[in-house]
């Protein structure tokens, strides 16, 4: 393990990491996968908890998506998507179509999450150019947003951890204070909410609608702010007002899409449809970078006219519509479907539920256990009558990831949030697993430190 890790060292940067850290906690060498297990060179096994970044969903090495990769691969490897097509890009849009909420009806290709935001972006700009409402050129975001790293997507996010730096070069969005329910300042009960906090978007949106094109969003958790679950009631009220002010909703479901809600897409909660929608993560399984955005009918039309009125859109990525990609998202497609997968994950998302509540008085600090579908997340607090967060510098949470790691469970943190996002195929007895390492790092972790 050691030499490996000197080489990497020596020749690679990580992604989301201080590199001076790892000279402390140098990276794991993995060899292997099956299931919810990872597997380093010397043997030792890991428990994927955060399904490698929130994109396995079927387990590492899942013998279906590996055949369709393997047979694509044998077949069609990759084709420029300009004026050709091919039955997996095909295959696999009319379906996410009938998936899909309703006014969703045509599909754009990209290859990571950050470009569907990219791409998001730029149709709904360019839609409103095309329509003559030439002044609608600005973008509306709520507070502790994410939605990808590229220069676009980070203007659009609110994690200053990520974009402070970088400020001078974003573009400007304009920020709305969106839902805050674990600290709420509008009301208590939460059983009664009626995502009374909308009316800072309301406000906003009166004041400067005509010059906003879209408000993108991230339907029903916000993930990288740390598992930030918020009442569907938001949604239903953002829809009404994107349609009152011919505002695009732009429903970011990058990581919740896919099942990871309890339903297909979260937007389903809500029962509501947007103009622009983004995929990507689940899509693959987790196991090719693909990306897709799907938009209505409506903004479609807006580009279709003859080539030399240059309404076309005229973005591009050199593996748009990658065969390999597709036919894999076919077969989590049809995995979905043969095993009855939303269904079965109902069962597993009450056990994960039941099982972290048996054991939460033991866990000193927790400030609140939250968990929808298939994500969980245990927010540690300095003091859980004021619900005063413990200071960031603390690195509670990398703490705790390292003393998870020990006992045989990736358990990456978000600041102070502890969060089980496992692959759908997890069995009970590893869900106990997973739920007991947690508990005891974080009791470990307590127990050696005061705060
Ligand atoms: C991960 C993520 C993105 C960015 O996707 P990448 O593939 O990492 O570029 C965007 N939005 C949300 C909500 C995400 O979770």
């Amino acid at each position: 393990m050691k030499k490996l890790q000197e080489k990497d060292l020596k020749y690679v940067w990580h992604p989301c990491s201080q590199m001076k850290d790892y000279e402390k906690f140098p990276p794991i060498v993995i060899e292997k996968g099956k299931g919810v297990f990872l597997e380093d060179i010397e043997g030792k096994k890991y428990l994927d908890a955060v399904s490698s970044w929130w994109v396995n969903l079927f387990g590492h090495s899942n013998q279906r998506i590996s055949d369709a990769l393997y047979n694509q691969a044998n077949s069609l490897e990759h084709v420029i998507f300009a004026n050709f097509t091919h039955k997996p890009a095909i295959e696999l849009c009319e379906r996410i179509v009938s998936l899909t909420p309703d006014r969703l009806q045509k599909v754009f290709f990209g290859d990571n999450g950050s470009s569907a935001i990219e791409i998001a972006l730029k149709l709904s700009f360019q839609y409103h150019q095309q329509i003559g409402k030439t002044k609608k050129t600005r973008f509306v975001n709520i507070s502790d947003a994410y939605h990808g790293e590229t220069i676009g997507a980070l203007s659009m996010g609110d994690v200053d951890l990520y974009s402070k730096v970088y400020k001078p070069i974003l573009l400007d969005s304009e920020k709305v204070d969106g839902p805050d329910c674990f600290r709420c300042k509008y009301n208590k009960e939460r059983n009664t909410c009626n995502a009374e906090c909308f009316i800072n978007m309301e406000e906003k949106i009166k004041q400067i609608h005509q010059e906003v094109s879209a408000i993108i969003i991230e339907p029903l958790v916000q993930c990288a702010a740390g598992m930030k679950i918020y009442s569907p009631k938001y949604l239903v009220k953002l829809r009404e007002l994107c349609d009152k002010y011919d505002i695009n909703m732009i429903a970011d479901e990058i990581a919740v899409g896919f099942g990871r809600t309890g339903k297909m897409f979260a937007c389903e909660h809500a029962d509501i449809s947007p103009d622009i929608m983004c995929l990507s993560k689940g899509l693959t399984a987790g196991y090719m970078p693909l990306s897709l955005v799907l938009m209505s009918n409506k903004i479609y039309d807006a580009f279709y006219d003859e080539y030399d009125t240059m309404k076309a859109f005229l973005h591009s990525h050199s593996y748009s519509g990658n065969p390999l990609g597709c036919s894999i998202a076919v077969e989590t497609l049809n995995i979905f479907e043969d095993e009855d997968v939303i269904n079965k994950n109902k069962i597993k998302s009450e056990y994960l539920r039941n099982k972290v509540e048996s054991v939460l008085k033991e866990i000193p600090n927790v400030g609140e256990y939250r968990q929808i579908g298939m994500i969980g997340a245990i927010e540690l607090v300095k003091d859980k009558n004021t619900k005063e967060p413990i200071d960031y510098e603390k690195r509670v949470g990398y703490n705790i990831y390292q003393k998870a790691l020990k006992k045989g469970v990736l358990l990456r943190a978000l600041g102070n949030i502890v969060y089980f996002m496992p692959p759908y195929v997890i069995t009970e007895e590893e869900i106990d697993f997973m739920v007991d390492v947690a508990k005891d790092s974080i009791i470990e972790y307590f127990n050696e430190n005061k705060l």
